[in-house]
């Protein structure tokens, strides 16, 4: 068998072969080997030196590079279609070194006003300390008003949290540009399944891998993605920084990216049907989905995201409010009770009272999060099911 990647391969087909490093042996293991060492030894001290002076590809100290990790790091870059990638710890290990290595003393940064929680966290209270500024924009007209003369990075979600607004990629990159900015966008929500955000214009796609790249709930990754240049630079600040990806969770990660495409085409359906047929509940004051007409992006969501893809969450608001919300979180039999999302098993979350729980009632308000707003992160239940569950709890408030 010859190298089996092809670029122009489907998106499942390059999730089960990804790109391989040719090895001289005559057989390979059909799974990836788990290079379980943190340090790497040699024949000879030329050809340590070589290694750790970057003249010679390999592998010296799994803090710099790992082999697991990065198989893991190149199997995401071929989904995204990006020239590199690089394997982190967490989401959040990918985003401040991101953020880090494109950022010095004095620069600003423009960033979507709904963003990660953790990330929103970083940009107003870390890196303030190293004089880096942030403005707040809800639309790319707003964020071309917001550039200024030291703004580097403008950053935003795909599709974003918990109201599920879909960001206008093409025209946030070409903002940047014109400002010579690079985009950077968090794609966690929607995966290369639903959206290749460098094909449309983005310069850095960066993915919690917690979520549903390895799609179990078993293990914390994260992976920035992009041109060979940017990524040789996020590579150098990953390895002092020190956030790099251990290989037992690359390995999970791994074996989770093989059936990405599988498994969000089945929540994306999951999540439309859902959301139809919830909105149609009495005790249900509004459902918000991208694949919906009524929702506010739907149009852009058609023109951004893949054809009859709109993500797997979707936001309910129970006209009982808080209560109510709480109510049905705790009396759903099939969905577990969770923050995180992406994973084989529905999860629900009551928005006000756990991920937004910094935001008073004025802020949720201003955020359009009403108290009685419940996320639900489909999973790979049968839909029948799911909606049986809903039906029997909202039946019961
Ligand atoms: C979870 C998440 C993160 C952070 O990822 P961790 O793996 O938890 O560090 C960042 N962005 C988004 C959109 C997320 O959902």
């Amino acid at each position: 068998m010859t190298q089996a990647h092809r670029a122009d391969d489907a998106l499942q087909t390059r999730a089960v072969h990804p790109p391989a490093h040719r090895t001289g042996s005559l057989s390979r293991p059909a799974a990836p080997p788990v290079h379980r060492t943190a340090t790497f030894t040699f024949d000879s001290s030329d050809s340590f030196a070589a290694v750790m002076t970057d003249h010679t590809q390999g592998y010296a100290y799994s803090r710099i590079d790992n082999p697991t990790s990065d198989e893991f790091a190149r199997a995401v870059a071929a989904l995204e279609g990006g020239q590199a990638a690089q394997p982190f710890a967490s989401g959040m290990a990918a985003i401040t070194t991101t953020l880090l290595a494109f950022l010095s003393s004095g620069d600003h940064v423009v960033a979507q006003r709904q963003l990660y929680g953790g990330t929103h966290h970083v940009l107003t209270r870390v890196l303030p300390r190293w004089g880096i500024g942030v403005s707040f924009v809800d639309s790319p007209q707003e964020a071309a008003s917001a550039m200024t003369e030291t703004t580097r990075l403008v950053w935003c979600e795909t599709i974003s949290n918990p109201t599920l607004r879909v960001a206008d990629i093409p025209a946030f990159a070409a903002v940047a540009h014109a400002g010579g900015a690079l985009l950077a966008v968090d794609s966690t929500f929607a995966t290369p399944v639903v959206c290749r955000p460098l094909s449309l214009g983005a310069d850095l796609v960066v993915h919690s891998a917690t979520k549903y790249i390895g799609g179990h709930s078993d293990a914390t990754g994260g992976v920035v993605v992009g041109d060979r240049h940017h990524l040789d630079a996020v590579r150098a600040l990953r390895t002092d920084l020190g956030g790099s990806l251990a290989p037992d969770e690359a390995f999970l990660l791994l074996r989770g990216l093989q059936t990405l495409p599988l498994r969000v085409e089945r929540q994306n359906r999951t999540a439309a049907r859902l959301a139809e047929g919830l909105g149609a509940r009495p005790e249900v004051e509004s459902v918000q989905h991208p694949g919906l007409s009524g929702h506010p992006d739907h149009a852009l969501a058609c023109a951004v995201l893949a054809p009859g893809r709109f993500g797997g969450v979707v936001t309910l608001t129970l006209r009982g409010g808080e209560s109510a919300a709480l109510r049905l979180c705790d009396s759903l039999r099939l969905c577990h009770i969770v923050t995180s999302l992406g994973g084989t098993a529905t999860g629900v979350s009551h928005v006000a009272s756990t991920s937004h729980r910094q935001l008073d009632d004025a802020a949720l308000a201003a955020a359009g999060i009403s108290p009685g707003a419940v996320r639900i992160a489909v999973g790979l239940e049968d839909l029948d099911d799911l909606l049986a569950d809903f039906t029997t709890a909202l039946d019961g408030l």
